[in-house]
Order: structure tokens, then C-alpha cells, then sequence
């Protein structure tokens, strides 16, 4: 994906808010999906039972800097 995408979904899913403990548990997840036609985030990078938020479009450098500093979306 293009640097500059906006991510526009952030899932609030209470099982999905902590990265996989070991990516090498499962090198698949990965964070960024698509939900429609727009990107969304999912801190697990779970491959399903989201469930979306709708946010202001942030890019993923600024949705992490927010997840580290802040802890939440
Ligand atoms: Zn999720």
C-alpha cells in the first residue's frame, strides 16, 4: 500500500486489541485489511470477527504513533 494511504476503520473488537505474541506464530497476520473498499486496522491482525469503527482517516505511520503514545484510536 501506498505510504500515504488513510486508514478510515479501526477494529474494537476487545480480542483484537494486542499485536500476536510471536509474529512468528503466525507470519499471515498483518494489521492493515481491507473493509469494503477502505483500509482498516486491526491491532491483532486477526483474519476475522472485527468489528469496525469508523475513524478520520490517519496514516499508518500516525495510527502507530498514536497506538504507542496514546494507547487507543
Ligand atoms: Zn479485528
Amino acid at each position: 500500500m501506498a505510504r500515504l494511504t488513510l486508514i478510515h476503520h479501526f477494529c474494537r473488537n476487545p480480542d483484537h486489541q494486542k499485536p500476536a505474541r510471536d509474529p512468528m506464530d503466525d507470519p499471515s497476520a498483518n494489521p492493515v485489511t481491507l473493509n469494503g473498499k477502505e483500509w482498516a486496522f486491526c491491532p491483532a491482525g486477526a483474519k476475522r470477527d472485527h468489528q469496525w469503527d469508523r475513524i478520520d482517516g490517519l496514516t499508518l505511520d500516525e495510527l502507530r504513533e498514536r497506538l504507542r503514545t496514546a494507547h487507543r484510536i
